[in-house]
């Protein structure tokens, strides 16, 4: 007997040689220890048994076998080979995203530890005692809920549309209750970064222990324990995790909630599969026949588009709870600043002075500034010479506690030289705004004022990241700044101001969704002020005060900006107009890859024409050492995947068939972000 097994490396599934006294024990969707190559070892997953001997190929014998009973059901094998297809990559690497760490042991001594703390009695769950009573809805939340049913009498999926703070939240407890008590389970999926304390113990308090967390910043051990008690007898009925909780064996699904639907970090980007959580949850909640509710206060401009169709539902959110009013954005041209020489740092005059009021009424600031590090560079300040990675295609920025120069993309660091090696000038320039800089201009400028600042550097472990945010709930900051990170659906009731420092950036990335991501950003960000008794004030410094993106920031014109931008996408077709496949080559000699990235580009053209453009340099070309070369096509959505896949990866053999392409990899993002 045979075993097709799939390993947590890039390819489909190896050939195994089943042995005489494991025959009983070898069964689809059972971990099987087995050796590969020369002296490797990994944990694989069955996915079946059969008596077609390959030809010519020496088989290897299973090891060992871990399970008594699969691990993997016949759902998630369904579910595993969609992602491996529609995200074109090999069956291997989604296993490898799927099962947590501790499933997939590589070596002897984790393999001894794995299969011991793989073989715990699950706890059966306990009686949940002192679960606090639902909080009743607002008449608005009420209707909304009432839609949401109704749209889902005939819409699979459906997307609430509601503005930050119009109490969504609590309308996903009622209708995650309304699921359990139906006997059905609940997916609810949160970005990274917004599950916080904060929302888990709001759950916590109205779900107790029928509510398992999934997080990937958890230890290995936890997520194990989840995904053990989702395979048992008694699994939880709601499981609130970030993207790969999608991966978790379920039952009895009924409902998936994908709260702040918008976000990218919902898309996996490296390694493969470069997953998105959204269509692949939609996707999941289909092979259970269960609903999907997406919600944000600014829709990704797919997912709106959809439900404007009528394909998705639709239903909206009007009113802030309690109807409190939204914040009011008031724009401050830093042009004119500048030019008039009344910029601060980072600061207007204006801005400096409503943070100045708020901090004498005692109440709380958030301040935006989508950029960690202190400066984006340093620049020789007689040559001009500016330090550079030496491994990627990136300058390197400057982090001023740490007195280091550091990369981004792969991390390298070293010290702030004490010289130009060009024309050993001692003065460095630094330019570009880091939060670490905003943090020292605001030490200056607001005396006695305590800073809180959030970004991946002072962030770097789930236990900072926390301690920040309680630190802040519980005032004892008067400013938070930071990155991206401020703007997750934190809820703090004492914030009556923030600033966005430079929305120009953002505006300026050379992207076509650079508007749509700058309006969710900032009106993210705005939520965060006058979320329970001040009213919120939204400071937005530009330099195109002028500009119909601001002006439709400013007024909060969703509609408007989304209508705008819909002409321009319909006209270079982007999506959601048309979807987009990122073919990606890289390799260590740059000219070998030009050539072989024009050669594949050809055969690409052959077969889809003028839907392909490139191969180019990205904007970042070379990345670890290695270059990269990306070609991009624009298919239209009604063209049959299953057949775009096949040619891709056809032309892909044949590329790397060639003697030349040794060592080229090559790999594909599809509806890449
Ligand atoms: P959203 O998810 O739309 O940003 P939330 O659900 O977090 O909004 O609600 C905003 C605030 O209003 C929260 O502090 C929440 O506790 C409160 N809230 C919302 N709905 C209710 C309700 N029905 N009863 C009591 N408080 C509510
Ligand atoms: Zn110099
Ligand atoms: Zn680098």
């Amino acid at each position: 007997m045979l075993a097709d097994v799939t390993l947590p490396i890039a390819f489909d599934s190896f050939t195994y040689l089943i042995p005489k006294e494991l025959e009983d024990r070898v069964m689809r969707g059972c971990r099987v220890v087995v050796p590969l190559g020369k002296s490797k070892i990994y944990t694989g997953v069955v996915l079946c048994t059969h008596s077609n001997t390959p030809q010519g190929v020496e088989l290897k014998a299973i090891m060992e076998v871990l399970d008594e009973q699969p691990v993997v059901n016949e759902q998630q094998f369904r579910f595993w080979q969609w992602i491996a297809s529609y995200y074109i990559c090999p069956l291997g690497d989604v296993m490898k995203a799927a099962l947590p760490g501790a499933m997939k042991p590589k070596d002897e001594k984790a393999l001894k530890t794995a299969t011991r703390s793989t073989r715990p009695a699950t706890q059966s769950s306990l009686p949940c005692s002192d679960i606090a009573t639902l909080s009743p809805l607002s008449p608005h939340q009420q209707k909304a809920m009432e839609e949401i049913g109704t749209s889902f009498q005939t819409k699979n999926v459906t997307l609430l549309h509601g503005v930050t703070s119009s109490g969504k939240t609590e309308i996903y407890i009622h209708l995650i209750s309304k699921y359990l008590q139906e006997g059905k389970q609940v997916l609810y999926l949160l970005p990274e970064i917004a599950l916080t304390t904060q929302i888990t113990e709001r759950l916590r308090r109205v779900f107790g222990d029928k509510m398992g967390v999934y997080h990937s910043k958890f230890t290995d051990a936890q997520r194990l324990t989840v995904y053990k008690r989702q395979t048992s007898d008694t699994p939880y009925q709601l499981i609130l995790g970030v993207r790969s909780s999608i991966f978790l064996p379920f039952n009895n699904l009924g409902l998936v909630i994908i709260d702040e639907e918008h976000e990218h970090s919902y898309k996996q980007q490296e390694p493969a599969p470069r997953y998105h959580a959204r269509s692949a949850a939609i996707m999941l909640a289909h092979m259970f026949g269960a609903k999907t509710l997406l919600g944000t206060a600014t829709p990704s401009f797919e997912v709106y588009h959809l439900a404007r169709k009528e394909r998705y539902g639709y239903v909206q959110l009007t009113h802030r709870f309690r109807d409190m009013q939204l914040p009011t954005v008031e724009v401050v041209d830093t042009k004119e600043a500048k030019r008039k020489k009344l910029m601060k740092g980072a600061f207007s005059p204006r801005l400096i002075e409503v943070m100045q009021k708020a901090l004498e009424r005692k109440e709380q600031i958030i301040l935006f500034q989508n950029r960690r590090g202190f400066s984006s560079f340093i620049e020789c300040r007689q040559c001009g010479w500016v330090p550079r990675c030496p491994h990627c295609d990136v300058t390197l920025t400057l982090h001023k506690k740490s007195s280091t120069l550091t990369c981004h993309y792969c991390g390298f660091s070293t010290q702030i030289p004490e010289q130009c090696p060009a024309c050993e000038e001692k003065r460095f320039t630094d330019i570009g705004v880091g939060t670490e800089k905003v943090e020292e201009q605001i030490a200056q400028l607001f005396e006695g004022a305590s800073i809180l600042r959030m970004d991946l550097d002072t962030a770097k472990t789930r236990q900072q990241y926390e301690h920040i945010i309680s630190d802040f709930s519980n005032h004892q900051a008067d400013i938070l700044i930071g990155t991206q990170m401020v703007t997750k659906g934190l809820d703090f009731d004492n914030v009556s101001v923030v600033g966005i420092l430079d929305a120009d950036t953002m505006l300026n990335l050379p992207d076509f969704r650079s508007y749509e991501r700058t309006f969710q950003t900032i009106s993210q960000v705005a939520g965060r002020a006058g979320r329970n008794h001040h009213p919120g004030h939204v400071i937005l410094q530009t330099r195109s005060a002028d500009s119909d993106i601001i002006r439709h920031i400013t007024t909060n014109d969703y509609w408007q900006m989304f209508y705008d931008q819909m002409t321009e996408r319909q006209l270079f077709h982007y999506p959601p107009f048309r979807r987009l496949i990122n073919v990606y080559l890289r390799h260590r000699d740059d000219q070998l890859l030009e050539h072989l990235a024009t050669e594949t580009g050809e055969r690409l053209r052959a077969i889809f024409g003028s839907r392909v453009l490139g191969p180019e340099r990205p904007p970042i070309s070379r990345i670890q050492s290695l270059y990269i070369r990306k070609i991009m096509l624009k298919i239209e959505y009604q063209a049959p995947i299953t057949q775009v896949r096949e040619a891709l990866l056809s032309i892909q053999s044949q590329i790397l068939a060639l003697p030349i392409a040794k060592n080229l990899n090559i790999y594909y993002d599809v509806d890449p972000l």
